[in-house]
């Protein structure tokens, strides 16, 4: 059995990514840096994150406020690793790991049902904890296509060709600096009255107008961006969504019941738009989302910024939207300062030929 695999680890405090190589020991992970120091990680203290799914990397965590994470892209690493800890009777917490192959739907599906029948009997919102990781990649994206319509009206959105361009553009670099991701992000900016931004589950990024055009430099809007692109990636729409709905409209809805899916689109774009993601998840979407901005070389001041312009409109009181669904902006800038001061970043500017000016005001 092969016992050494190539990966990347992160250390939780800087947003270097090394190449490492990981060995696979009967107590525990060895990963072996670069210039030849070796982290030892045993079986018992690892969360798994990521790899549930076919074609998504294998991610494992460790520690609790800052967790270092490793990376590894290659799928025969988690089963080998299973295998091995299981074999010595080490245990690590994490998700369950679906069959590859055109089976992982229709097990997910029945893994689902199951839980269906639990959430019927007892309704606990804290079981989608345990439901959301079960949710296949697969239908987060036709659930979040099935609210977009729902929270951006096709004759709201706005068209304009060169701003789509230049947020494109930053989208791209974030995603290209990030871990391996299974959804493909797509920004829709709305017009609308209100200040705010959401992601639907499955990649799906909405932000409206007033917000767009709030920011002074395209480096605030990419501050935005990392952060919603991390509530995607933590499945934290999918969580609030399995939490405020049942699983049989959710399952409905992906399977094309028609009869329901009116309904449901209006009830979980109420849900998404009105969404009070918990502390814990806005704090992981604001720490991640800054060490997507560190790792794509983006001036992390511009993040900051924004939160500021935030801080700024909550004490007028013009911003019922983000405000109830984003924690004390105090605290925020503090960890986002705290964050920012922890690496330094050789920026380079996100759309050098300027204009965001003309840029951010486009929408037809
Ligand atoms: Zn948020």
């Amino acid at each position: 059995m092969q016992t050494s695999w190539p990966g990347h680890y992160y250390d939780g405090r800087t947003s270097t990514r090394h190449a490492v190589t990981v060995f696979l020991t009967p107590s525990g992970l060895e990963i072996s840096l670069s210039d030849g120091s070796r982290i030892f990680w045993p079986y018992h203290e690892l969360t798994q994150t990521q790899g549930g799914y076919e074609h998504e990397p294998a991610r494992l965590e460790r520690g609790q406020t800052n967790p270092a994470s490793l990376v590894v892209e290659d799928p025969g690493f988690l089963p080998s690793m299973r295998t091995i800890a299981q074999r010595e009777g080490r245990q690590f917490r994490g998700l369950r790991e679906f069959p590859r192959g055109a089976r992982v739907i229709v097990l997910a599906g029945v893994a689902s049902l199951a839980l269906l029948g639990v959430l019927i009997l007892w309704g606990i919102p804290a079981l989608a904890e345990l439901v959301t990781p079960l949710v296949p990649t697969t239908w987060e994206t036709a659930l979040g296509n099935s609210i977009i319509p729902e929270l951006a009206p096709v004759d709201l959105r706005c068209g304009s060709r060169r701003l789509r361009e230049n947020v494109d553009k930053i989208v791209t670099r974030l995603g290209a600096a990030g871990p391996p991701t299974p959804y493909t992000f797509r920004v829709t900016i709305v017009e609308s009255p209100v200040f705010n931004a959401l992601a639907a589950p499955g990649g799906s990024i909405i932000l409206f107008r007033p917000l767009v055009r709030s920011t002074e430099t395209p480096e605030e809007l990419a501050g935005v961006l990392a952060h919603e692109m991390q509530h995607v990636r933590l499945r934290h729409a999918t969580k609030a969504l399995v939490r405020d709905l049942s699983m049989a409209a959710i399952a409905g809805a992906v399977l094309g019941d028609v009869s329901g899916i009116g309904a449901f689109a209006v009830q979980a774009g109420r849900t998404l738009t009105t969404l009070h993601h918990s502390r814990g998840a806005e704090e992981e979407a604001d720490r991640e989302g800054m060490r997507l901005i560190q790792a794509a070389q983006i001036d992390p001041s511009g993040m900051i910024r924004f939160f500021e312009t935030v801080k700024a409109k909550t004490a007028n009181a013009e911003l019922p939207g983000y405000l109830s669904t984003h924690p004390e902006t105090d605290q925020r800038l503090a960890r986002l300062k705290a964050l920012a001061a922890e690496v330094p970043v050789h920026s380079t500017p996100l759309l050098p030929d300027g204009r965001w000016e003309d840029v951010k005001n486009l929408c037809q």
